[in-house]
């Protein structure tokens, strides 16, 4: 038993040794893989695209370890979480010999797998409330290599009970219960990753595909003991990350770009909500399912009316009938198309809004700055640049304003501030920009006058038409970390891509006052500025702004 895993993987895979891709490493002079010496056309760009990548890139194996909290010798990395239970086949289930457990309806993939391997497959169905059907599957796991679950399970949406998956693992020692988590970050409990280490035989995938937005990048992951991960790797292509993938995924989970997931994930999630209760109203709709993922498996009793007004509207869905009679998946969308969805299902509101929302990630070697502006919505306001003052202006600035506001800055503040201001200001007057859209109904002017024992006159044009003045003084050069005149930096940088021109003009006799009156002056200015209470027109004699 010392030997396990191998005790329980194919013979073959147990016995053969690890393919070697390449001997050499690091700066060597690379002649021993036959690669190109030339970089591919266009050269801007390809880093290093003519080199082969390592098996499981060590860079990124180590922002994947941090993000799932577990080692790196726990973690495989493919194409996809289907290239896990691909590789989970191919190293542990004989043809005609070994077979796998699955609980349909499930994630049509691991039947697939097994298939293609020439696996045995045993059906033990969900009972008729979707939970699992313990005593038949505790009967039957212990024939199966590899027992297949998926929490929360894709298409019902509903999460397996620990007591049932402790049991398995317990009693199928020469089993691997694997738990597809590929929704794990949409459901409100915990997933089992953190309970790798009790129970050697518990194999978790996990996607970058779903809450992450790449599922056209191809990224995922199987997470085990170490022993059942390096069996695997013997089986994993030798090259399965492309450069470009790793690029892509690196990118997708800076620090910047985690704070757009933490917005995103919100958002889905009070969709999800909205969409329950809405859809449960449709004439169309029988059984609403609770669903812990990024999708509603539902039934319908008036199925072809039903797929007819979706065609109308060119929305399409899941349709599982083939598998329970009546049984459909909805995925989430974005708000705007989850009304649309709605509106087919005739549940919609007649006259729909398109709330005013933009996300711009922007990186540069000196930031990584992640924006999202909702103009129609004044929460949430979550700063963080690494600067307190800074943080307290835009908070001000957002506050004042009247506009949700998620900002997340990680600069080269060691250097200074210069960077980390201006670049915020950059991609907020962006974002802003893009969020106002056609500009259809809005004020476009605003005007303020005093605040506190300062006075601050703003007024502000969104002109599309950058311009800046700014007439003041500071009497100290500080506030904090943060040099005052990037106070008329940050105004300048601001009007620029936002399109607008700000007029400012302030006295007093305090800096922090003073800068703090500049950003709610133009704050106050920018909102009725941006209001969308003058109708649809755009407010230009031009018709266009
Ligand atoms: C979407 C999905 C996958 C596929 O993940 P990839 O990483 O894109 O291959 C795996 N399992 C389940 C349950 C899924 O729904």
């Amino acid at each position: 038993m010392n030997d396990w895993p191998n005790t329980i993987a194919r013979p073959t895979i147990a016995a053969m040794s690890t393919y070697s891709a390449r001997g050499a490493s690091g700066d060597a002079l690379h002649l021993d893989a036959n690669e190109s010496p030339y970089a591919p056309p266009p050269m801007k760009g390809a880093d290093n695209y003519n080199r082969y990548p390592a098996q499981q890139p060590p860079a990124l194996m180590a922002r994947l370890a941090g993000l799932y909290g577990v080692d790196e010798a726990r973690i495989m990395l493919g194409r996809g979480a289907d290239e896990a239970i691909d590789i989970l086949l191919r190293t542990f289930c004989d043809a005609g010999k070994d077979a796998v457990l699955i609980c349909p309806p499930t994630f049509g993939y691991f039947k697939t797998a097994a298939q293609i391997q020439g696996a045995n497959i045993i059906e033990v169905p969900l009972n008729d409330d979707f939970t699992w059907d313990k005593d038949a599957m505790l009967a039957a796991a212990p024939k199966a290599k590899l027992i297949f679950l998926c929490s929360p399970n894709n298409p019902t949406g509903n999460i397996i009970e620990a007591d049932l998956l402790e049991k398995l693992c317990n009693t199928c020692p020469d089993s691997l219960i694997v738990v597809d988590e590929a929704y794990q970050e949409f459901s409100s409990a915990d997933g089992y990753v953190g309970r790798l280490g009790e129970f050697r035989n518990l194999v978790i995938t996990r996607t970058l595909s779903k809450a992450y937005g790449l599922a056209g990048v191809r990224a995922g992951v199987a997470l085990a003991d170490p022993a059942v991960i390096a069996l695997m790797r013997k089986v994993l292509p030798p090259y399965p990350v492309p450069r470009p993938v790793e690029k892509a995924v690196t990118a997708a989970l800076s620090p910047a770009a985690m704070s757009l997931h933490a917005a995103r994930l919100t958002e889905t999630l009070s969709e999800r909500e909205r969409l329950e209760g809405v859809l449960a109203q449709s004439k169309f709709v029988s059984d609403v399912f609770p669903s812990e993922a990024n999708f509603i498996a539902f039934t319908s009793s008036n199925a072809e009316a039903m797929l007819r007004a979706l065609q109308a509207y060119n929305v399409c869905i899941r349709d599982f009938r083939s598998k329970l009679p009546g049984l459909f998946r909805i995925s989430i969308g974005s708000p705007s198309e989850n009304d649309i969805a709605l509106a087919a299902f005739g549940v919609g509101k007649a006259e729909q809004v398109v709330p005013r929302i933009a996300e711009i990630q922007r990186t540069t070697k000196e930031t990584d700055i992640s924006v999202r502006v909702e103009l129609d919505k004044s929460a949430p306001i979550e700063i963080d640049t690494g600067l307190g003052f800074f943080d307290h202006m835009l908070e001000a600035l957002a506050k004042h304003g009247g506009f949700s506001l998620r900002l997340k800055c990680a600069g080269d503040l060691h250097i200074d501030a210069h960077h980390t201001v201006e670049d915020c200001a950059l991609a907020l007057g962006e974002a802003l920009k893009m969020a106002l859209g056609d500009k259809a109904g809005i004020g476009r002017f605003g005007f303020v006058m005093p605040m506190d024992e300062t006075q601050a006159r703003v007024a502000i044009d969104l002109s599309g038409r950058p311009s800046m003045t700014f007439k003041g003084t500071f009497p100290s050069d500080h506030v904090g970390a943060f040099p005052a005149e990037m106070c008329p930096h940050f105004f300048e940088s601001l009007a620029q891509t936002l399109g607008a021109a700000i007029q400012i003009d302030v006295d007093g006799d305090n800096t922090h006052h003073i800068i703090e009156a500049s950003f709610k002056g133009v704050a106050r200015a920018l909102r009725p500025a941006f209001s969308r209470s003058y109708g649809d027109a755009v407010p230009s004699t031009k018709g266009v702004l």
